[in-house]
C-alpha cells in the first residue's frame, strides 16, 4: 500500500460552466434578466431543475421561443449518468457520473421501508489519502461545483418520484456526503450545496436539516466554521482510531489537526445545534479492533455528545486489511456500549457493487463501460509539497470559481 501526501488543493481547476444551482436566488433573477427575459423566470426554471426536468419541451411553462436559449444558459447537463448498477433486489443502485471534463464520480441511492437515501460526492477523488478508503487512494482530481453535487441529489430525487427503484413511487429523504470527496475541503460550494438541499420549492428539494449528513476527516477550521452558519445539519466524523499515534496512519489528516482537536470542534458543534454528532469508526481486523482500544474510546466519548457508528470494513482493491470478525466486532460493541456510548453497527449496502463506504473509485472497470474517457486516478501534480496551513486549506476552493 503506497502512503499517499495529503492534498488540500485541488489541481485541476476545469470547473464546469454556470449553472442556475450554482447562483443565489436574486443572482438568478438577474442572469435572466440579462437574457432579455423577466426576473420570474428564474423561479420556473429552479422549479424544472430541481422536479429533475432536464427536457426543455417538457417546460411548458416557459414560451417555446426561449426554452432552449434559457436552459442552455441557466440549466447545462453536467452530470451525465454513464452506467447504473444495482444490487439488494435494485433497492440499492450505485450511477457512475460523467462531468463536462470527463471526470467520473460515484453516487449510491439505497432505498428502505422507511426512508431513500442518497450518498454523494463533493469531490473527484479524495486528498485525504485514508489508506483504507479506495476514494483516498485513488488521489484528488478536483472540486466539484455546487451544481455537480446538487445535481446528484436532484437525479436520486428524480429517480425516486419517477419509480425507478423497486417499491413504487417515492421521496429522497435523506442525503449523506459520505461518497467521494472530503466535503469540508470544498466547503463553499459544499455551504451552497446544502442550502439547496433544504430549500423549499422551487429553489431546492426542501429536506429537513437531519435528514442532511455531512461526514469530515476532521478539517477542525471548517467544522468550526460550520458551526459558526446557525445550521443543524448532522455531522459525522471519521475517527477510526481514538489515540493519535494510530489515527496518524489511518487518517493523515490526523497529523494537522488531533484527535481531541476534532471532538472538541465537534463537541461545540453539537452544544450549538443540540445534537449528537456521530463518531465513524470502520473496525479492521487486528488495527484498530482491539479490546483495549474499545475502551479508549469509550472513555474519550463516555460524557460527549456523541454515538458511534462502527462500520466493519468493506475491502478496497490492493489492501491488506480485512474486517474485523464478528466476535471482535460484538466484543467492540459491549465495551462501549459497557461505557455508556450510544453505538450501532452500520448496514453495510451495496458492498457487492463496490458501492459501500470507501469503495467509490470510479475509476476501476470503467473503460468496459464506456471508451475514450480517461480514468481520475492520475498522479497529483505538486502532490509532494501539501500545503497544511489552514488558510491555504480553506481558500485552496475560492481560486476555481
Ligand atoms: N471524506 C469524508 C466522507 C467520505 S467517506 C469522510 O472521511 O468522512 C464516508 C465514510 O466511509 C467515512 O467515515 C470513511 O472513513 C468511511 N470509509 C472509507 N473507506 C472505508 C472502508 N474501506 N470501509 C468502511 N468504511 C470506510
Amino acid at each position: 500500500m503506497t502512503v499517499l501526501p495529503l492534498v488540500f488543493d485541488a489541481p485541476r481547476p476545469t470547473m464546469p460552466p454556470r449553472h442556475l444551482a450554482d447562483l443565489t436566488r436574486d443572482e438568478a433573477r438577474a442572469a435572466v434578466t440579462e437574457l432579455g427575459q423577466p426576473a420570474f423566470r428564474a423561479d420556473q426554471l429552479a422549479r424544472h431543475f430541481y422536479a429533475g426536468v432536464t427536457d426543455p419541451a417538457q417546460m411548458t411553462d416557459l414560451p417555446a421561443a426561449v426554452r432552449e436559449e434559457l436552459t442552455g444558459a441557466l440549466l447545462p447537463g453536467l452530470v451525465t449518468p454513464v452506467r447504473h448498477q444495482s444490487a439488494d433486489g435494485g433497492r440499492t443502485r450505485k450511477t457512475l457520473w460523467r462531468l463536462h471534463d470527463g471526470a467520473l464520480v460515484e453516487s449510491v441511492l439505497m432505498r428502505y421501508p422507511e426512508r431513500a437515501t442518497v450518498c454523494i460526492s463533493s469531490q473527484a477523488g479524495c486528498g485525504m489519502a485514508c489508506p483504507f478508503c479506495a476514494t483516498g487512494q485513488s488521489g484528488l482530481t478536483r472540486n466539484l461545483s455546487a451544481a455537480e453535487i446538487i445535481g446528484q441529489a436532484v437525479a436520486a430525487a428524480a429517480a425516486m418520484a419517477g419509480g425507478e427503484i423497486p417499491g413504487g413511487p417515492g421521496r429522497l429523504s435523506n442525503v449523506v456526503f459520505m461518497g467521494m470527496g472530503e466535503p469540508l475541503a470544498n466547503y463553499k460550494r459544499v455551504r451552497k450545496t446544502l442550502d439547496a438541499l433544504l430549500s423549499p420549492a422551487p429553489h431546492g428539494l426542501g429536506l429537513g436539516q437531519r435528514s442532511v449528513t455531512v461526514s469530515t476527516v476532521g478539517v477542525v477550521p471548517a467544522i468550526r466554521r460550520l458551526t459558526e452558519e446557525g445550521l443543524n445539519v448532522t455531522l459525522a466524523v471519521s475517527l477510526h482510531a481514538p489515540d493519535d499515534e494510530l489515527r496518524d496512519t489511518l487518517v493523515p489528516v490526523n497529523t494537522r489537526w488531533k484527535v481531541g482537536e476534532v471532538l472538541g470542534a465537534a463537541d461545540d458543534y453539537a452544544r450549538r445545534t443540540g445534537r449528537r454528532y456521530s463518531v465513524e469508526y470502520a473496525l479492521i481486523r487486528d488495527v484498530n479492533d482491539q479490546p483495549f482500544r474499545a475502551d479508549l474510546l469509550g472513555k474519550l466519548l463516555a460524557k460527549r455528545l456523541a454515538h458511534v457508528n462502527l462500520i466493519p470494513l468493506n475491502p478496497t482493491p490492493g489492501s491488506k486489511w480485512d474486517a474485523s470478525p464478528l466476535p471482535a466486532q460484538q466484543e467492540f460493541v459491549a465495551r462501549l456500549r459497557a461505557a455508556g456510548v450510544p453505538t450501532t453497527v452500520r448496514d453495510t449496502r451495496g458492498s457487492d457493487i463496490d458501492g459501500a463506504c470507501g469503495q467509490l473509485a470510479a475509476a476501476d472497470g470503467i473503460e468496459d463501460a464506456v471508451e475514450g474517457i480517461p480514468s481520475i486516478a492520475v498522479p497529483v501534480p505538486g502532490a509532494d509539497a501539501p500545503s497544511f496551513e489552514e488558510g491555504v486549506a480553506l481558500g485552496a476552493e475560492s481560486d476555481q470559481g
